[in-house]
Formats: C-alpha cells, structure tokens, sequence
C-alpha cells in the first residue's frame, strides 16, 4: 500500500537472500549449521572497559543530552590515541567528531557533500555502505576495482580523469573487508596527491587497523603529509576492543569535512551516551594487552582457515590484517553457487564475493570471528567436499 521512496527503491537488490534461505533450509533439515558469514567478534569487550560504563552509567550527569560532536573527553582521548600510534598531532575540539559508530558517520558523509548526479568513488569489492549511502543522496558510486594482481589496491591511474574531477568523495577501506589487503604509507601518500589534483574529499575506514598479524603496523592515513588537507580517518571501537553493539566511533582528521558531517549530525542524531564514550576513554587509554591476546586469536584463525583452503586446492589470500579470509571460487563456479555447495554439503555458511560489487565476483569471504573449535570443524567439513 505504501510505495518506498525513490532512493530506497534505487538501492541495489539484496544480494544474501539466496544465502539466507540455503541456510534456513539446512538448519530445518537438522544441519548443525556453522555461519562463518558475519563479522561480529565474538568474544566479550574487555572488563575494565565494561566496568566503567557501569560506572558511569549512574552518574546523572550522563543521562542528559550528549553533545553532538561528542565529549571533549573522548575527543581528547581520541587525540592522544593518534599521537601515541602515528605521531600525529591533532586538535581534539575541531580535527576530532565522536560517531555513533563507524558505519553512521560513513553513511552520514554523502549527506553533508554529495550533491545528486555526482559521483563517489567506492571500492570495488568493498562494505556496501559506501555505495548505498552514496545511492540514498542520489549521489553515483562509481567502482574503483581492488585488483588482485596488485595485492588487491586500486589502480588510481584506472580512474578516469573526467570521473574523478567531479566526484567529491572518495571511500578508502585499508585493512580491507572483504579482501584482508593492507595499505602502504606510499600508498597513502599517492591517494594525497591524486585528492589534491582533483580537489576531492578521501575517506579512510580504519575499521581494522589494528587487527594485524605477524605483527605488522598499519598506517594511519593521518600520517601521510598533507593528509589533514585532503581528508578524514573514520575509525571505531567495535573491532579493536569487540565493542560492536556499544555504537562508538570517531571521524579525525581535515576540519571544513568534519564540520559538514557535523551539520548532518546536529539534524539527524545528538550524539553518543556519555557513558559509552567514558568507557570508550577507557578502552583507548587503558591496557591494551586484551588487543594483543585477540590479534593472537585471530593469526591462530587465520592460519587454520588459510591452510585449509589450500589444501582444498583453493587460491587463498593469507591476509596481513582484518577479521576475514578472502579466497578465491574454484574454475567453473559463480561465487553464489560455490557458497551455495558450502551450505548444501558441509553446513557452513560463507560470504559470497558479489555481495561485495562485482569486483567481488570469483570469490568468498571467510569470517574468523567464531569460536576457533567451530572453525577448525568446518574447516574439516569443507575438505571433504568435492567440486
Ligand atoms: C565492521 C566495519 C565497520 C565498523 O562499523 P561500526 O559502525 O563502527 O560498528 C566499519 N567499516 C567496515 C568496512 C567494517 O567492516
């Protein structure tokens, strides 16, 4: 009876339906199903930091109206966060915006800067929020491809020029979800010049930053010279401290861009929980050792999903960071029909490629946040598997 409005109509189908009713029907027919589909971490966030929301859940002074651009507390701590990993130094009352979460200030962005008709760079395979919140502004994404051969970084000479002088964004992902590919400061340093050159606004989801293995750093886009001129880092708790469900994020970085995402936010939302951001200083400030334990939770994932699926024959991508494995289909499968055997014949659910832009076509995505016993037991199941 009632019609959507135009711009929900325009987002793309939903792309996990055929997934979902795979995995509905095998948990009918008594499969004890493993769903390595989502990234949610699933251990718990660390006590110290649960332990001061409590705290400062009974403050009264909390339960009132938070600010919009967040606590200067936060906002300061978030600072001393970039000084302490990047030797960056920021300015925490206008270089510094509290988010309700990475994924709302990302959605937010094309709000405050993209006009209809306009283009956005998005990457190609890449988290679908990127392209749809550029679709509900009528903005147009415009896919740049993560290529394979070059460990799965854009090709910025592929940009068309004309493509990119009239874009206003550009969404970066670096440690990428889906593909698990890392980011150079060189890397960062081209995306600075080629902003510049084209007066664009980059975008850099550090979701996974800190989430790396063998003990590799990953840069920060702050560091790159000039970055403070050309954009913004949008980071969050949710990964780094298992903090998915507590909405805690932060955009730092040039402030003409902070400002526009800030008129958005006066409008739409009014800001974090104090009490959510309190603990937030203490997961920034406190002991990071509960960070070191989950990277070693991970590698031990990685390593035995990464070796599994070579076994199988499969061509794998051992990722340097993030939550996932990203795999290649073997010949002779679209990536929804291989997902579909997974579930079919060994019960365990993966992420196909396309959901993530056809740049992800050929390929699946493997989560590593489940319990490392489920893991390695679907890991066994999948071996069996012939194809
Ligand atoms: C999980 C994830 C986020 C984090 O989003 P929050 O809203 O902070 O939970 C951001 N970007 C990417 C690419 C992610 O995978």
């Amino acid at each position: 009876m009632f019609q959507f409005a135009d711009r929900i109509r325009a987002l793309p189908p939903y792309l996990f339906a055929d997934v979902d009713r795979r995995k509905t029907k095998a948990v009918a027919r008594g499969v004890d199903v493993i769903d390595l589909g989502v990234g949610d971490p699933v251990e718990p966030t660390p006590s110290h930091v649960v332990r001061r929301l409590c705290e400062a859940a009974q403050d009264p002074a909390n339960h009132r109206y938070p600010s919009y651009i967040g606590s200067l507390d936060f906002r300061e701590a978030v600072a001393r966060w970039y000084k302490r990993k990047a030797k960056v130094e920021l300015n925490p009352k206008t270089q510094v915006l509290t988010l309700i979460g990475a994924k709302e200030g990302l959605a937010h962005l094309p709000w405050a800067f993209v006009n209809p008709g306009e283009p956005v760079l998005v990457p190609d395979p890449g988290y679908p929020v990127y392209r749809n919140a550029t679709i509900m502004v009528g903005g147009i994404p415009f896919p740049v491809p993560l290529v394979e051969g070059r460990g799965f970084l854009p090709d910025l000479s592929a940009i068309p020029k004309h493509v990119a002088r009239r874009a206003k964004l550009w969404f970066l992902n670096f440690p990428s979800n889906p593909t698990g590919a890392v980011a150079t400061l060189d890397f960062f340093e081209e995306v600075v010049e080629f902003a510049r050159t084209y007066g664009l606004i980059a975008v850099q989801d550090a979701a996974y930053s800190e989430i790396t293995y063998d003990g590799f750093v990953h840069p920060s886009f702050l560091e790159a010279p000039g970055a403070l001129e050309v954009g913004i880092e949008i980071h969050s708790l949710s990964k780094t401290y298992n903090m998915t469900g507590w909405r805690l994020g932060w955009a730092a970085g040039n402030e003409e861009v902070l400002e526009g995402l800030g008129k958005v936010k006066t409008n739409v939302d009014s800001g974090a929980f104090q009490a959510v951001q309190f603990a937030g200083i203490a997961a920034l400030d406190g002991p990071q050792e509960p960070v070191k334990r989950q990277r070693t939770i991970y590698q031990e994932r990685r390593d035995i999903v990464v070796e599994g699926l070579r076994d199988m024959g499969l061509k794998v991508f051992p990722p340097k960071a993030g939550c996932y494995v990203w795999c290649r289909v073997p010949e002779g499968y679209t990536s929804e029909e291989f997902v579909g055997k997974l579930i079919e014949e060994a019960g365990v659910v993966t992420t196909p490629g396309l959901g993530f832009g056809e740049g992800g076509e050929g390929y699946f995505r493997v989560s590593l946040t489940v319990p490392t016993g489920r893991l390695r037991e679907a890991v066994e199941r999948m071996k069996d598997l012939k194809f």
